[in-house]
């Protein structure tokens, strides 16, 4: 036995060497775990103690204490094992707790009794000997006892622990067949001692299942990083609900400033409401960039490729630039190469994005002189490369200021920008969406003398185009004129009285019937009492029915072919291919944009 006692010995010191060396996690498991691993080296000294005593002094008062010391730290380390098994399965349980106190009354009940209570032994005057009487069937007893209360836990447990930390058990497990077994040798063996080996054991075999500390370090930063993402994806729902809530008033002051800015009005008010119309450009173009920064982080942001016409893309940004240049004196020059192909397969607002985003910097960051905005490109295979440059002869950027260029929240030269707005999100998104698209983007500049941005980024080219999107191709949005709908009949539904008031005052321009409703169960109802209309906004993010279920019963209702389209303030990229897919006819994002919205009465009512 006594071969038995030193081989694992010797394994215990390894592993307690290894153990208390390495680096560790400071939690209570690991405080349990060193008490354990301490305690079953001191069992197993004593062990060893008794074989080389038994000769010269059995039995004696020494092997008595000898004995009686065994007994104690048996009781000890099986409470002790109880307290761990109790630990890893949670201790922020009530139950757990519960049966930790239990396990700490027991434990001082059976030690009291191990030490007054008797002890025989058996003797054969050779090398066998054994104890035996009320002091060691204690021991027995409370050895039973914890083993039931690390069962109970356990099966309570089992299912709140998820699968990958179920190896946990496996030392349990083998702990409680293992001393089932002991129970059973010792029964016909009982001069074989086996208790102190076969805790050395479990000892052993629970570090290299739960404490090793590399295995506890890596599983620690798995906790971690789990927490982290789930944090970072808190952090961008709630980001991405608080700029659709600020979007929804936003929608009031757009609108209704649009609407005034076309009334007859004082010029000094005329002055005023421009402003307020820039301010909340200004504020959504924030919010929006907030929602992409977002959706990049939480790696959520997609690019949506569809058909889109070149044309178009273009036309629209020359002339929100020249809109947005003001009475600013710089010479605004564009230049494309006409042979380019028409049509691309790409996600075209990505496209438009990020080209404005260099447009809007240059007339930022120039006071005067020139922006030159080129289109060039070749063709290879079926994909366009496209190299659209943006020049500005502004104040320029510092060559160390380059590699900062790209990077969200940083602004340059403060002490020479502090007058002009920005949040330092726009070329942070803008260089995201390139990668994204697979494109590249790069920086020229000389300081005090202007700067150079120049795209390279392959399209494919679309030689057949939908006839729909040849059809918008010849809609010129800023020639469209407002036409007259006196007859016609719009229905406009939203949950949101603002709302409602906003769409009826920019419609109300067209002189058409303005109908609302603020709910998609209204709406039902009336369309089935036969009212009839020409067309129907309908916002989606509506409480009880939302804007897409409402216009799926709409679809069922008999002889319903009113072109509905959806309205939302959730612009994300790839909304309008995703009602589109819904089956609606169109799609306006809030806030409603007058040059959109002329385009879709002209396109269903004109
Ligand atoms: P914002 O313009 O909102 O500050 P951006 O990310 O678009 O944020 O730009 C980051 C910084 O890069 C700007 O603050 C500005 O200092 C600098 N920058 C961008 N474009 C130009 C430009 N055309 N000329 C000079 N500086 C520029």
């Amino acid at each position: 036995m006594i071969d038995v006692f030193l081989v694992t010995l010797l394994y215990l010191l390894l592993i307690t060497g290894i153990y208390f060396s390495k680096k560790k996690i400071d939690s209570k498991d690991n405080r349990l775990y060193k008490i354990i691993i301490i305690s079953s080296i001191v069992g197993i000294t004593i062990d060893i103690c008794q074989t080389l005593l038994i000769k010269n002094y059995a039995p004696s008062l020494v092997i008595h204490s000898f004995n009686k010391l065994f007994l104690v730290y048996i009781n000890f380390w099986t409470w002790m094992f109880t307290k761990y098994v109790l630990n890893v399965n949670g201790d922020e349980k009530n139950l757990n707790k519960k049966m930790d106190i239990i396990s700490n009354v027991f434990l001082i009940i059976f030690i009291f009794l191990s030490l007054i209570l008797p002890i025989d032994y058996y003797y054969d005057g050779v090398s066998k000997m054994y104890s035996f009487g009320p002091a060691t069937v204690i021991t027995y007893v409370s050895g039973t006892v914890f083993c039931f209360i690390m069962s109970i836990s356990m099966l309570l447990n089992y299912k709140k622990v998820d699968a990958n930390n179920r190896k946990k058990y496996f030392p349990v497990i083998i702990f409680l067949l293992l001393t089932f077994g002991e129970v059973i040798v010792q029964y016909s063996h009982p001069e074989l001692t086996l208790i102190s080996p076969l805790e050395a054991f479990i000892t052993i075999l629970t570090y290299f299942f739960i404490e090793n500390p590399d295995v506890k370090m890596i599983e620690q930063l798995n906790i971690a990083r789990d927490q982290a993402d789930k944090a970072n994806s808190a952090k961008s729902e709630f980001l991405s609900s608080m700029s659709h809530e600020i979007r929804t008033p936003l929608n009031a002051i757009v609108g209704f400033s649009q609407a005034l800015s076309e009334e007859e009005l004082p010029f000094q008010a005329k002055e005023e409401v421009k402003d307020i119309m820039m301010a909340s450009e200004t504020l959504l173009d924030i919010v929006n960039g907030i929602l992409d920064i977002s959706k990049i982080e939480a790696n959520k942001l997609e690019i949506v490729n569809t058909e889109y016409s070149f044309k178009q893309i273009f036309d629209e940004l020359v002339s929100l630039s020249k809109a947005r240049l003001g009475e600013k004196p710089l010479d605004f020059r564009f230049n494309m190469d006409e042979s380019l192909p028409k049509y691309y397969y790409g996600d075209k607002v990505r496209v438009k994005q990020v080209i404005l985003n260099l447009l809007t910097n240059a007339i930022k960051y120039t006071k005067e002189g020139w922006i030159d905005f080129k289109v060039n490109g070749v063709n290879k295979g079926g994909v366009c490369r496209l190299i659209i440059s943006v020049e500005d002869s502004g104040i320029g950027i510092k060559p160390e200021s380059i590699d900062k260029l790209f990077s969200k929240f940083e602004r340059l030269d403060i002490e020479k920008n502090n007058t002009i707005e920005g949040t330092g999100l726009g070329l942070a998104i803008t260089k995201k969406l390139i990668d994204l698209m697979g494109g590249k983007i790069v920086v020229q500049s000389v300081y005090g003398q202007g700067s150079k941005f120049t795209i390279a980024l392959d399209q494919k080219i679309v030689t057949n185009p939908s006839e729909n999107l040849e059809r918008t191709q010849s809609l010129d949005l800023s020639a469209l004129k407002k036409i007259d709908l006196t007859n016609k009949r719009i229905l406009v539904v939203d949950d949101n009285k603002v709302n409602l008031k906003v769409a009826s005052r920019l419609l109300q321009d067209y002189h058409c019937f303005v109908d609302t409703l603020d709910s998609g169960q209204a709406c039902i109802d009336k369309i089935t009492m036969g009212a009839s209309y020409d067309l129907i906004l309908m916002d989606d993010m509506m409480p009880k029915m939302s804007g897409v279920e409402t216009f799926h019963n709409l679809q069922n209702i008999d002889g319903f072919d009113t072109p509905v389209i959806a309205l939302t303030a959730n612009a994300i990229s790839g909304m309008k291919e995703k009602y589109l897919s819904e089956g609606f006819n169109d799609y306006l994002s809030k806030p409603i944009d007058k040059m959109e919205l002329n385009r879709v009465l002209n396109k269903f009512l004109g």
